[in-house]
């Protein structure tokens, strides 16, 4: 098993990195955040519940996501490790993610830190919104994001830090260069 979470802010290139790491390292993606947008386009009553609370760029409550992604990893029992991209967000669903895991017998192997500064994350959400249309990406919403990343979510570094987890990684720059960086950090968690 090989456990890992991808954390940076909105726009640091998560998503982009994981697609390039789980097809090297057979690992099952999870990303919290396109599991919501999943069940707001089918419209299920989670997707009803929490539409509004993406659209205003804030964080969806604990009990919910966490409940969410622990159904999503018992559905994929049979796989040999996961990326969790965008979870946990807070401290209390870092805890209820290690609490789960340890009740599988399993931990979190690393976490890796995509650093990408401030400026550089708002110009690449501007130009994604170009193309993708999502409505949390206008910068109204974005700002609220980057808020919500800094009030609560930066506090899960020093969580992992604390178990010696965490390696940094430039996240500006070419991609496969990046993606290189990664790639060593992760082959020294095994
Ligand atoms: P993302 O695609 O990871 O940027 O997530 C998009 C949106 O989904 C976030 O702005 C939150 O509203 C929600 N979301 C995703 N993951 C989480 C999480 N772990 N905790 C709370 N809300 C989340």
């Amino acid at each position: 098993m090989l456990n890992l979470i991808l954390f940076g802010p909105p726009g640091a290139g998560k998503g982009t990195q994981s697609a390039k790491l789980i097809s090297k390292y057979h690992l099952a993606h999870i990303s919290t955040g396109d599991m919501f947008r999943m069940h707001i386009t089918n419209d299920t009553p989670l997707g009803k519940r929490v539409k509004q609370i993406l659209a205003d760029g804030l964080l969806v409550p604990d009990s919910i996501t966490i409940e969410m992604l622990e159904e999503e990893v018992s559905n994929n029992a049979a796989a040999e490790g996961f990326i969790f991209d965008g979870f946990p967000r807070t401290v209390p669903q870092a805890e209820a993610l290690d609490a789960f895991l340890a009740s599988k017998s399993q931990q979190i192997d690393g976490v890796v830190q995509l650093d990408v500064d401030e400026d550089e994350i708002k110009q690449r959400i501007a130009e994604r919104q170009k193309i993708s249309g999502r409505a949390d990406d206008d910068a109204e919403k974005l700002l609220k994001r980057i808020d919500e990343y800094f009030s609560k979510t930066v506090h899960v570094i020093p969580y992992y830090e604390k178990q010696g987890k965490v390696v940094k990684v430039n996240g500006v720059g070419n991609i496969e260069d990046i993606f290189n960086n990664i790639c060593q950090a992760i082959d020294g968690f095994r």
